[in-house]
């Protein structure tokens, strides 16, 4: 029994199976937590970079060539110096990518493969993907997917929508393209199973959380009043402390950053800094987003 479109009621109004079936399109099931990590190890580590770069700008149809300058920032400085952190520290990592960031840097895309990480799905043009219509949407998944693996070599199976939303056709696409896991949505601090209205898709949710991502303490609009108000060793503080508490509950750690937010002098130690923390504290596995996933589904507990 849906609300009528024509005389649409309040939310107040909304008769039960009304707003459960909103809450139900897509829902957390199973929690996949296995009882430790490959090598026996307490704690895993996700370590996840979003190659927005120009898309940033060009997905609301923005032209501005400083903005842009900003994007191409993230291939010249921000990729090369995290890829020499997690070089000198033997980590791997997942690199969410838009088909268009891949188009203008092919060659960022096959070192970073070549270095033994990931390359997921990150939209096209860093769209807005909960407002597309199905068709639209399927389409641009399928292209993505498609220009990732012939760009890299690699063929992704998981993505990570460019909004960190879902539209109501997202998890049915996702299951239809095959891929293993989504790590957009947020229900969980392990990984669970993705349910749609009220059934087993397969699909595995890796949960991400803005408080793990770099882009909402640096953000800054010139335009707005929006400026960072957190101080790198804050950034550092709470990513650590959400590290800490995975390590003594024994789950898993996961991190977003954006290399054209964290790829500059003042801020890039702080994932160099993290990554120490991590090893110096002992018991902690490393796995790309795809082996975490892997892993978790495998072994829960
Ligand atoms: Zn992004």
């Amino acid at each position: 029994m849906n609300a009528p479109k024509d005389n649409p009621l309040a939310p107040w109004q909304w008769p039960e199976p009304h707003w459960r079936s909103i809450v139900d399109r897509v829902r957390a099931g199973r929690a996949l937590r296995p009882a430790s990590w490959p090598g026996g190890a307490r704690c895993a580590a996700a370590l996840s970079f979003d190659s927005d770069h120009e898309t940033n700008e060009l997905r609301e149809a923005g032209e501005s060539i400083g903005r842009l300058s900003q994007g191409q920032y993230g291939n010249r400085q921000g990729v090369p110096r995290i890829l020499e952190i997690l070089k000198r520290h033997g980590v791997p990592a997942s690199f969410f990518v838009p088909a268009v960031t891949a188009l203008l840097y092919p060659d960022e895309q096959r070192r970073v493969a070549a270095e033994g990480h990931e390359i997921g799905i990150h939209g096209w043009i860093h769209e807005r993907n909960s407002e597309l219509p199905l068709a639209a949407e399927r389409d641009l998944m399928l292209r993505s997917r498609d220009v990732l693996e012939k760009v890299s070599g690699q063929r992704p199976v998981g993505m990570r929508t460019p909004s960190w939303d879902f539209s109501p056709n997202t998890l049915a696409l996702t299951r239809e393209m095959g891929l293993e896991y989504d790590s957009s949505l947020m229900a969980d601090l392990d990984c669970y199973e993705l349910m749609l209205n009220g059934e087993n898709t397969g699909v595995v949710e890796l949960p991400v959380e803005w408080i793990r991502d770099d882009a909402v303490y640096f953000n800054m609009n010139r335009f707005a009043a929006l400026r960072p108000y957190t101080p790198p060793e804050g950034v550092f503080d709470i990513f650590k402390r959400e590290f800490d508490a995975a390590w003594k509950e024994g789950g898993l750690f996961q991190l977003t950053m954006h290399p054209h937010v964290s790829g500059y002098r003042s801020r890039i130690w702080i994932l160099d800094e993290l990554i120490q923390y991590m090893k110096g504290k002992g018991d902690v596995w490393f796995g790309t987003h795809a082996q975490v996933v892997r892993h978790a589904t495998a072994h829960a507990a």
